[in-house]
């Protein structure tokens, strides 16, 4: 009876979207009692998506919460200037408050569907009891990011960009235990912040406190998580071979 791993991930439509959830897939695969989470960010549930996780072979819940416009970043937007996955993420919050309660043994952790996980990191948050943090590789212009740790205590941060943030650490850096959400039912994550203050939201929602942090991760001197980003393609050429088909912009 381990608890469950609840992995949360927003998605959205785009031409990588495919890639990245199956190779996500095949690493959530190898991890026992995991629940996944994905939440779509689109008008409905997209046929991709649906198809998808009807074969990965993982228990999953797919749901759905659209970004409104106002808040959507355009494809010339440099991808700081919004906050993405935050309504997605809240709609998972609010199922797992529906569908779960207070005496449920699991773990909470928000997985982008982009970053890569070694199968390290759910044996380290597994024993989540309040909040547990580690280092996120290749985040913040750094080769990584830390909490830093002394005689087994969080005592500051290794980070350089907002470093006054009272949780100035990404998304993939920490798990939250499951009762702490019926705990703080109102907790979640908000369009409203300075960008950079996500995590810090939820955390000072749930009135956490730098002693409250569980280091993993041997006191969060390993990297097991990187915040890796995809290159956006390229597709001119798909251009070229419409028009030598003489398919072009008629
Ligand atoms: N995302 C989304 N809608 C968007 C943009 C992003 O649901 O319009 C998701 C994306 O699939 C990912 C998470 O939100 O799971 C974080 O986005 P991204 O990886 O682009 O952010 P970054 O890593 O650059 O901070
Ligand atoms: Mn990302």
């Amino acid at each position: 009876n381990l608890p469950v791993i609840y992995g949360i991930t927003p998605t959205y439509t785009r031409i990588e979207q495919k890639a990245e959830l199956v190779r996500l897939s095949h690493t959530l695969l190898h991890v026992p009692n995991f629940h996944w989470i994905i939440v779509e960010d689109a008008t409905s549930k997209t046929e991709l998506v649906t198809n998808f996780l009807k074969s990965c072979g993982l228990p999953y819940t797919h749901l759905l919460a659209l970004t409104p416009p106002n808040y959507k970043l355009k494809t010339t937007d440099p991808n700081w200037l919004k906050p993405r996955g935050v309504l997605q993420r809240n709609a998972a919050l609010e199922w797992l408050r529906t569908n779960l309660d207070s005496q449920s043994k699991g773990v909470v952790y928000f997985m982008d569907d982009d970053n890569t996980y070694s199968l390290q990191v759910f044996k380290e948050l597994r024993n989540t009891n309040k909040v547990s943090v580690w280092p996120v590789g290749l985040s913040g212009a750094l080769r990584y990011e830390s909490p830093l740790v002394k005689n087994g205590k969080v005592t500051g941060w290794f980070t350089a960009w907002k470093p006054d943030r009272p949780f100035p650490m990404d998304m993939a850096g920490f798990a939250i235990n499951l009762s702490l959400f019926f705990k703080y039912p109102d907790a979640k994550f908000s369009l409203k912040v300075e960008r950079g203050y996500q995590e810090s939201t939820l955390l000072t929602n749930m009135n956490i406190k730098m002693e409250d942090l569980e280091p993993k991760a041997k006191n969060c001197n390993e990297v097991i998580v990187w915040h890796t980003r995809t290159e956006k393609t390229k597709l001119k050429n798909e251009d070229k071979l419409k028009k030598r088909d003489g398919h072009g912009s008629d």
